[in-house]
């Protein structure tokens, strides 16, 4: 059986031992003053010297065993448990034996103090699993029991305390008998509800600490949610600043050219300009705000088509012409290679040709003419991996580490490509990962991009 409470911390433990150790030593001084009256008392009955020597002994027994718990205290942690344990019943079986001695010499049945037997069942039921209790109760009855027979039977000699109870009340087997039989229920009672109490508070002790334990969990995991939602928080209100500004810029832009025509500073056969400029700038706003409306679809999940299997090379394959059109208007040469057999992804297929086209398109819109644009297809285990490398302005690793960031675009970027909304990449960036994938990039200034893109093969 598990001989004890490994509930119990190992303080309470050492706390209870000292405790048996105190009350040891009030035991002693008891012992000594009721030497003093029993002399008084019934003198001539008690034999004095000897308890003298038996307080002495314990006196010196309890030093001893106070010597050895400070050790104890000190002793290295691993197993520390077990030796505290070991200590508690050395203690108890000296205590009852050392009890049992002490009331031969002091009258035996006649000396009411046999009583004290409780006390050390109570501790023992207090201290150790439950059988011990018993045992120790069993023990108790045992040499109180086999003291009071073997002074009944003239085995031993009987000390008579004089004056006090009849002298030969120890040699009335009725009377010893039900003594014994009182004592030993008694004992055996109290170590059935000491240790049932005992019991009771350890399993209470255990749903505390268990209680406690998931509470301090459920702490921490509010703590770090209440962190993250603070740090979703703080990206958020980011991010409405950023589309506020975006938004507001062509609108301002087509409000001063009204005004500048409203206002008569445009001469007729300039008006027609500035309102293409006007309808350019507007065209802008309507490709932002489209490009804002996929983010937020692609963030709401709920709103998003039931995925299907998705053919990724017939997708890259219908785009193609639209894109080998304008590369071609570019004077750039276009390539597409696509490996056979590529298995289906599950996706939902506008997500994917949003994927090829906003890649493409990048990589045709930041190549200068004469540069190449080259499209691959290709599986690995276990994913289906799309790569688009170009030989255009290409990006400073700095660059790099802001490029999937809404409304990020280079100053580079910018000069070549006066269109563009800064989305595009962070819209491919979520539909990616929404398929439990990933994109990465390999970038040199001056030399050319690599998009590439993996995403996890239908099973
Ligand atoms: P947009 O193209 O509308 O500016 P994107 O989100 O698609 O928005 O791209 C963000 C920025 O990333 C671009 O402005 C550009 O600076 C950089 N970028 C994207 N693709 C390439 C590429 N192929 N070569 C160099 N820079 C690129």
């Amino acid at each position: 059986m598990t001989e004890q409470l490994s509930l119990f911390p190992q303080l309470s433990l050492k706390e209870r031992t000292d405790q048996l150790i105190e009350f040891r030593w009030l035991f002693v001084v008891g012992a000594l003053i009721g030497i003093s009256i029993g002399n008084l008392v019934f003198p001539e009955s008690l034999p004095i010297p000897i308890l003298l020597v038996i307080t002495a002994a314990m006196a010196i027994g309890n030093g001893l065993l106070w010597w050895y718990a400070r050790r104890l205290a000190a002793s290295p942690a691993e197993g520390r448990e077990a030796r505290y344990l070991r200590f508690a019943h050395v203690q108890i079986v000296l205590d009852i034996v050392a009890l049992t001695v002490l009331l031969h010499f002091t009258g035996g049945i006649e000396n009411p103090l046999y009583l004290l037997y409780i006390v050390y069942v109570t501790v023992a039921s207090i201290l150790l699993a439950r059988l011990y209790s018993f045992l120790y109760a069993g023990l108790s009855t045992a040499l109180f029991s086999g003291l009071v027979l073997a002074e009944y039977w003239q085995f031993i000699p009987h000390v008579h305390l004089a004056g006090f109870v009849s002298p030969q009340r120890y040699q009335r087997g009725l009377y010893v008998t039900v003594v014994l039989f009182a004592l030993g229920f008694t004992l055996f009672f109290c170590a059935y509800l000491a240790s049932s109490i005992a019991e009771m508070l350890r399993r209470r002790e255990k749903e505390l600490l268990e209680a406690n334990l998931s509470c301090e969990m459920r702490a921490g995991e509010l703590a770090k949610l209440n962190a993250r939602l603070a740090e979703l928080d703080k990206s958020r209100s980011q991010f409405i600043r950023l589309v506020t500004h975006e938004l507001r810029a062509p609108v301002a832009a087509i409000q001063s050219y009204l005004r500048l025509i409203l206002d008569g500073y445009v001469p007729p056969e300039k008006q027609r300009e500035i309102i293409e400029k006007s309808e350019r700038r507007a065209l802008e706003q309507l490709a932002l705000i489209s490009d804002l409306l996929e983010l937020a679809r692609l963030q709401d999940r709920r709103a998003e088509a039931e995925p299907e299997l998705v053919d990724v090379a017939a997708v890259l394959r219908s785009v193609t012409d639209l894109m080998q059109a304008r590369a071609e208007d570019k004077d750039l040469l276009f390539s597409v290679q696509i490996e056979p057999n590529v298995p289906p992804v599950r996706a939902t297929p506008e997500h994917i040709k949003q994927l090829w086209t906003n890649l493409i398109s990048n990589a045709i819109k930041y190549t200068e003419p004469g540069g190449i644009v080259v499209v691959t297809l290709s599986q690995n285990p276990n994913y289906v991996v799309g790569t688009v490398r170009d030989t255009g302005i290409g990006m400073t690793p700095e660059q790099m580490s802001h490029l999937f960031e809404e409304f990020y675009r280079t100053e580079e970027a910018k000069a070549m490509e006066r269109q563009g909304t800064g989305l595009g990449l962070a819209i491919v960036k979520r539909i990616v990962e929404s398929y439990g994938g990933r994109i990465w990039v390999e970038s040199e200034k001056g030399k050319g991009s690599k998009f590439s893109f993996a995403l996890p093969k239908a099973m």
